[in-house]
C-alpha cells in the first residue's frame, strides 16, 4: 500500500492546489491501494467519499505541498475510520472479581493472548486468574497451564466437559483466592458453527463477563470481517482483539472490522511471547497501513508553526502599536476559520480577561467585513482620516447605514485603546520582572 501511495503522492506533488482532478487521480489510486491491503469494499467507498470531501475543502498549509496535505487528511480519516481514541478496557465494574471472556475462531490466537493479558494486568497491579474453559483439547488445557506458568499467573483447570461449569467454578476458586480479574479462555472451532455460538451465548449468559473480546487473526484478510459480524450479531462482543499482526498482515481489516461491526480495536499482538501485545492506537495502526508518518507529523508540526507565526506577528504589531483595520479584517477571516471569536480573544495578551464570554457568542461579523471592505487601504490602515463624507460613501458601498460605520470607528478606536493599554503594561511587566 504505501509504496503505491508514495507513487501516487509523487504524482500530485509540485502542483498548486488541491482541486477536482489531482483529488480525483489521488483518490482512484487510493481506493485501489485500499482495496489491495484488504479493506472491505463498503468501507474504502466511504472513506474515499470522505477524504475527496475534506480535501476539497482544506487550504493547503504554506511551506506544505497539496501532496504532502493529501498525505495528513487521508492518515486523519484513517485515524477517525478506525475509532479516533484508544479505548481501554473496562474493568471497573461494582463486581470482584471482574471477569473477561476471550472468544474467537481457533487459532486465532485466543489462549496466548489471555497469558499475555493476565501479564499486562499484573504488571498495573491486578491479581488475574487464568480459566481453562476451553474443554475439549487436553492440549488447549495443558497450553494454558504452560503460558500461565510463563506470566506467573494461577491457571485453573479441572477434569470436566463442560465449559460453563469450568467457568463458574473459576471465578468462585477466584473470590476464594482474592484474585480480582477472572479471564475465561473458551474454545474456538475452525469456522463459526452452531455448537460454538450456543456454547459462547451460554457463557456470556450465565458468567455475565464485564468485557468479551474478540480474537481475530490479521491474516486472514477479509475473511476476518465475516468472522467478526458473525460473532458480534450472536455476542455483541465489547471489543476486538487483533492478533498475528507481527507478520505481512497489511492492517486492512483493523480498518473494516471497526467499520463493519463499530466496536473498538483494544489490543493487536505482534508475536508470540508473552510482551508481545500492544494496546491498538487507531493513529499508529494508520500510519502503519499508510507508511508515511514522516509525512503527518512534517504537516503537523507546519500547521502548529503556521498558527504561531500569526500570533506571534500580531502580537508583535501590538506592541508596536500598529494594529489597524487590516490587521482587524484579517483576524475577523482567521477567526471565521477557527469558528469562534474566544480565538482571537485568547491570542491577545490580557484581552481574555477584560471580555467576557457570554458577549462573544453569536455576533455577526457580516456587516463589520462589508464596512471594512469598502474602505480604502490608506483608510483602514489610519481610521483617523475617515471624515463626514467618507462616511457616508462607506456606508452607502456596504449597505450599512452612516450610525454603523460611527459604531465600528469607536469600537475600533476603544479597542485599540484598550490593546495599547494592555501592551503598556506588558512591556512594564518585563521592566519589574526581568526574564533571566
Ligand atoms: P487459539 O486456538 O485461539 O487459542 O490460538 P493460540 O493462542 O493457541 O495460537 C495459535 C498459534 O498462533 C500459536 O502457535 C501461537 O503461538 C500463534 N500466535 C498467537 N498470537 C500470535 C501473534 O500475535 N503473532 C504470531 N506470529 N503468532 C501468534
Ligand atoms: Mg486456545
Amino acid at each position: 500500500l504505501s509504496d503505491r501511495l508514495e507513487a501516487t503522492f509523487t504524482k500530485l506533488s509540485g502542483q498548486a492546489t488541491i482541486n477536482e482532478v489531482n483529488i480525483g487521480i489521488a483518490m482512484r489510486d487510493i481506493k485501489r491501494a485500499l482495496i489491495s491491503a484488504d479493506v472491505n469494499y463498503k468501507v474504502v467507498k466511504k472513506f474515499v467519499e470522505e477524504v475527496r470531501a475534506k480535501s476539497l475543502g482544506e487550504g493547503v498549509v504554506k511551506s506544505v505541498s497539496p501532496a504532502q496535505m493529501i498525505v495528513k487528511i487521508v492518515n486523519d480519516e484513517l485515524v477517525e475510520l478506525m475509532g479516533g481514541e484508544h479505548k481501554p478496557l473496562d474493568l471497573n465494574g461494582s463486581r470482584i472479581p471482574a471477569v473477561v471472556m476471550v472468544a474467537g475462531l481457533q487459532g486465532s490466537g485466543k489462549t496466548t493472548f489471555c497469558a499475555k493479558l493476565a501479564r499486562r494486568l499484573k504488571k498495573n497491579g491486578r491479581h488475574p486468574l487464568l480459566v481453562a474453559a476451553d474443554v475439549y483439547r487436553p492440549a488447549a488445557v495443558e497450553q494454558l497451564k504452560t503460558l500461565g506458568g510463563q506470566v506467573d499467573v494461577p491457571v485453573y483447570a479441572i477434569d470436566e466437559q463442560d465449559a460453563l461449569k469450568v467457568a463458574l467454578e473459576g471465578v468462585e476458586e477466584a473470590r476464594k483466592t482474592a484474585r480480582d480479574v477472572v479471564i475465561v479462555d473458551t474454545a474456538g472451532r475452525l469456522q463459526v458453527d452452531e455448537a460454538m455460538m450456543v456454547e459462547a451465548e451460554t457463557l456470556k449468559e450465565k458468567l455475565g463477563p464485564d468485557e468479551i473480546l474478540f480474537v481475530v487473526d490479521a491474516m486472514i484478510g477479509q475473511e476476518a470481517v465475516n468472522t467478526a459480524k458473525i460473532f458480534n450479531e450472536r455476542l455483541d462482543f465489547d471489543g476486538v482483539v487483533l492478533t498475528k499482526l507481527d507478520g505481512d498482515a497489511r492492517g486492512g481489516a483493523a480498518l473494516s472490522i471497526k467499520q463493519v461491526v463499530d466496536k473498538p480495536i483494544k489490543f493487536m499482538s505482534v508475536g508470540e511471547k508473552p510482551d508481545d501485545l500492544d494496546l491498538f492506537y487507531p493513529d499508529r495502526m494508520a500510519q502503519r497501513i499508510l507508511g508515511m508518518g514522516d509525512i503527518v507529523s512534517f504537516v503537523e508540526k507546519a500547521q502548529e508553526t503556521l498558527d504561531l507565526e500569526k500570533t506571534q506577528e500580531m502580537q508583535s504589531r501590538l506592541l508596536k502599536n500598529e494594529f489597524d483595520l487590516n490587521d482587524f479584517y484579517d483576524q475577523l477571516q482567521q477567526l471565521k476559520k477557527m469558528g469562534s471569536i474566544q480565538g482571537l480573544v485568547e491570542m491577545v495578551p490580557g484581552l481574555n480577561k477584560m471580555i467576557p464570554k457570554q458577549d462573544l457568542e453569536g455576533l455577526d461579523f457580516g456587516p463589520i467585513e462589508a464596512i471594512i471592505c469598502s474602505m480604502t487601504k490608506d483608510e483602514k490602515h489610519r481610521p483617523e482620516i475617515i471624515n463626514g463624507s467618507r462616511r457616508q460613501r462607506i456606508a452607502r458601498g456596504s449597505g450599512t447605514s452612516v450610525q454603523d460605520v460611527n459604531m465600528l470607528l469607536k469600537q475600533f478606536k476603544e479597542m485599540k485603546k484598550m490593546m495599547g493599554s494592555v501592551t503598556r503594561m506588558t512591556k512594564s511587566g518585563r521592566k519589574i520582572m526581568p526574564q533571566n
